[in-house]
């Protein structure tokens, strides 16, 4: 038995983004080596949730979560929307998950388009609530409000967590999921957040191509310092983090 027992999932990864065009099945391969037994590819717009799917579709270890993320809302139509929408309605089938979608104050500083934002993020929410489905949250500096609004929701995962310990706390007492991302290997409050949160509140992603532990292109594989680091905050096991982690998500994610 590896170090990571049967192996662990990376919750949340854009493998389809251009930066792993020359060597995607490379990278797919040397995570699958290391011990990443599964990856969650979600996507931000209608190109990327295309994409999600195929990928899902070509590799039986790969699974799709189609969203519609507030960073790539510039100058879209309220019809253009209204069809990205229609498309993650209609493949849902297909998906483990709607997302990611949500609130981006960091990146966005104006008032008109952070209401947009919000405006959008009501939209997927709703269809996250009418398929039944979990919902991923893109949330920076606007945390609290990302999970005001989904107070109706009973299955959230909050991607790439980087909020308050407080908002963390009200997220986890409502039973929603935390993943960190592999930035907690060189970032001192994340640490502080993975000592805090609750081992079956938790999962771990590495949002590849971004958040690499020591900068640079991120990918799957790498999900594993984030495991072993973990382990070692909690006084546990990089086993025990890894199974843990892998339960988590396929309860949330209700895959068998
Ligand atoms: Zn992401």
């Amino acid at each position: 038995m590896s170090e990571f027992g049967e192996g662990a999932i990376d919750s949340h990864c854009h493998l389809d983004f251009k930066h792993f065009d020359k060597d995607r099945e490379a990278v797919l391969s040397r995570a699958r080596e290391a011990g990443v037994v599964m990856m969650i590819n979600s996507g931000v717009d209608l190109a990327t949730n295309r994409k999600s799917l195929e990928l899902a579709k070509k590799h039986d270890f790969m699974r799709a979560t189609l969203g519609l993320s507030p960073n790539f809302l510039e100058g879209l139509s309220n019809q253009y929307l209204q069809s990205q929408l229609d498309f993650i309605k209609e493949n849902a089938g297909q998906a483990v998950g709607i997302g990611e979608a949500g609130l981006d104050h960091y990146r966005c500083k104006d008032e008109v388009a952070r209401n947009r934002q919000v405006a959008v993020f009501q939209k997927v929410i709703d269809l996250a609530k009418s398929l039944d489905l979990p919902l991923v949250i893109h949330s920076r500096d606007a945390e609290q409000q990302a999970l005001e609004m989904v107070k109706d929701l009973d299955k959230v995962v909050f991607h790439c967590y980087g909020g308050t310990m407080d908002t963390m706390k009200q997220a986890v007492d409502r039973g929603f999921y935390i993943s960190l991302a592999t930035v907690v290997c060189r970032s001192g409050p994340h640490q502080v957040l993975a000592r805090n949160v609750p081992l079956d509140h938790l999962l771990v992603e590495t949002d590849s191509p971004f958040l690499a532990p020591k900068r640079g292109r991120n990918e799957p594989m790498n999900v594993l310092e984030s495991v072993r680091l973990i382990a070692k905050i909690k006084g546990l096991s990089p086993s025990e983090v890894a199974s843990a982690t892998t339960r988590n998500l396929k309860k949330i994610y209700s895959i068998p």
